[in-house]
C-alpha cells in the first residue's frame, strides 16, 4: 500500500516554523513528516488554527475517503433489493420500525429513514459511509441477534483480506486519538449513546451500536511500564451475518474519520 500522497513539505508550509517543541517533536519539519505519514495527529500542534487543521485533514485523508467511496458506489443494486422488501416483515427482525411506509433504522442515536426506492434521509446529513452499510443491513437476507461473544475483524467473513487496511485506517486512528486525549472515547461514546463494558482488561472498554444489531467493542489500554498503548475494535459474533464485510469496513472507517474530525475541531 503506497503511503499518503500529500507531501510533508505541504504540511510544513503551513506550520508556524518556530520549532517550539510543544508537539513533543524537536522541530516543525519533524512534525510535518510525522503528520503526513499518519504518525502524529494534526491536533498535536496547538498553534495550528482550526480552519488550517480542517483543510490539512481533508488533504491528508483524501486517499482513505477515495478507498471508502470505491466500496460504496454500488448503491443501485442495494436499492433494487430494498424495493423488493416488505418493511413490515423485516423491521422487527433488524431492530427497526415502520412509519408512513418508510423503514426507520436507528444509528448512533439518530433515526435514518429508507423509502421504497432505497432513498435515505435523516435529521443529519447522510454520508456515503453510513448510507451503504444501512442499505446493506436492511437488505441482508439473514439476520442474527447479538450473542455477547466478541470476534476480531479478521474473523468476519472476508475480513482477513482487508484486515491490515482496517488496522491502519480504523484501529490506529482511534489509538492515536485515545493516546492524545484519554477522555475522548468516553465523551464520544456518550455523544453517540455508547455504554461502558465491564470485565475487559482495558482502561477503556466501550460498546457502540452503529446499527441496532451490529455492536462493536472498543478496548483501549494506555501505555504503561515501557509497554506501548493498544486499541482493538471487536465485533459481536452476529456481525458475521448481519453485514457484508465491505459494509462493516466502510462503517468503521467512517466512524474513525468522524471521531478524528470531532477531536480536531474541538481541541
Ligand atoms: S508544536 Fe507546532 S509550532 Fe511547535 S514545533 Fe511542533 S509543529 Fe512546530
Amino acid at each position: 500500500m503506497p503511503e499518503r500522497p500529500f507531501s510533508h513539505l505541504s504540511v510544513y508550509s503551513v506550520l508556524p516554523k518556530n520549532n517550539c517543541g510543544r508537539c513533543q517533536l524537536p522541530s516543525c519539519l519533524a512534525f510535518a513528516a510525522a503528520a503526513a505519514s499518519g504518525q502524529k495527529p494534526l491536533a498535536d500542534c496547538p498553534l495550528l488554527d482550526s480552519p488550517t487543521k480542517e483543510r490539512l485533514a481533508a488533504a491528508l485523508h483524501g486517499r482513505p475517503e477515495q478507498e471508502l467511496y470505491k466500496f460504496v458506489n454500488d448503491l443501485s443494486e442495494l436499492e433494487e433489493q430494498i424495493a423488493g422488501l416488505d418493511f413490515t416483515v423485516i423491521a422487527p427482525r433488524i431492530g427497526g420500525t415502520v412509519k408512513d411506509g418508510r423503514l426507520l433504522i436507528p444509528s448512533f442515536g439518530k433515526a435514518f429513514e429508507i423509502d421504497r426506492q432505497g432513498r435515505m434521509r435523516s435529521e443529519c446529513h447522510v454520508m456515503p459511509w453510513v448510507q451503504y452499510p444501512l442499505l446493506a443491513y436492511a437488505a441482508s437476507s439473514q439476520h442474527q441477534l447479538p450473542t455477547g461473544t466478541w470476534v476480531s475483524f479478521r474473523d468476519l467473513p472476508g475480513g482477513l483480506d482487508v484486515h491490515n487496511l482496517f488496522c491502519k485506517r480504523c484501529e490506529l486512528v482511534l489509538k492515536r486519538l485515545a493516546d492524545a486525549h484519554p477522555g475522548l472515547l468516553h465523551d464520544l461514546a456518550e455523544l453517540f449513546q455508547g455504554t461502558e463494558a465491564a470485565g475487559f482488561a482495558a482502561d477503556t472498554a466501550l460498546i457502540l451500536h452503529p446499527l441496532p444489531h451490529f455492536p462493536i467493542l472498543i478496548c483501549w489500554q494506555a501505555a504503561e511500564d515501557g509497554l506501548e498503548s493498544s486499541l482493538s475494535i471487536l465485533f459481536d459474533a452476529c456481525c458475521k451475518v448481519n453485514l457484508p464485510v465491505k459494509a462493516a469496513f466502510s462503517l468503521c472507517i467512517g466512524l474513525a474519520q468522524m471521531f478524528e474530525k470531532i477531536a480536531l475541531l474541538h481541541r
